[in-house]
């Protein structure tokens, strides 16, 4: 998405631990206007999957996932990553490492927000290790849910979550690649 590459090379930024800050507009604060075209595009691309709820991860992944939602007409789930004292007993949990916290959390969803009959698109702020995306998959087959895609705003398809992913059977589909991306060079995009 070219569009989408431009923002980036224009407010996005490269740490060092190969981490790209695109929290001026992406996951911290939120373009609405700019989500809404990247919420377009996953719906042209996923359109006609039969995609009747969007699973994300909090906390970054909720506004795409709901700006994204409002054209499949369908809810938008989020895993939380605690278990809060209000979710009850019955959910479905899968552990994922947090690329940017360095820590294992535990996904947690409630059996009444993804079950059986549910086909579910995958969505992320961001694709890197795969950890995040494969535990929602988890969640997904202990729920019996079909998972009909991964979509990711960012791949980091240097990294090896991606690959694996396609590897495994997913649909992936990111709507920007980086080739390569360090703080002294800059970010290349994939073709
Ligand atoms: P994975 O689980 O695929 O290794 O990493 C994806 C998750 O880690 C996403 O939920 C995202 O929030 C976070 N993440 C991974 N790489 C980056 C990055 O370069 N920048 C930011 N802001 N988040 C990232």
């Amino acid at each position: 998405m070219k569009l989408l590459e431009e923002r980036i090379r224009k407010d996005g930024k490269v740490y060092a631990g190969d981490v790209l800050k695109v929290d001026s507009f992406l996951n911290h604060q939120i373009d609405v206007d700019f989500l809404c075209e990247v919420g377009k595009e996953f719906y042209h691309i996923y359109k006609d999957c039969g995609v009747n709820k969007i699973l994300t991860v909090e906390a970054s992944g909720i506004g795409v996932a709901c700006l994204t939602a409002q054209y499949f007409h369908c809810p938008a789930v989020f895993a939380k990553k605690s278990k809060t004292s209000n979710i009850g007993n019955d959910f479905w949990s899968a552990k994922a490492h947090s690329y940017t916290h360095g820590t294992d959390n535990t996904l947690i969803v409630s059996k009444s927000y993804l079950g059986k009959g549910d086909r579910v698109l995958i969505l992320d702020d961001f694709l890197a290790n795969g950890c995040a995306a494969t535990a929602m998959a988890e969640l997904c087959e202990q729920a019996g849910a079909a998972v009909v895609g991964v979509g990711a705003v960012i791949e980091k398809a240097y990294q090896k979550g991606g690959d694996a992913l396609r590897k495994s059977g997913f649909r992936v589909e990111s709507l920007a690649r980086i080739a390569s991306m360090s703080p002294e060079d800059g970010i290349r995009f994939c073709e």
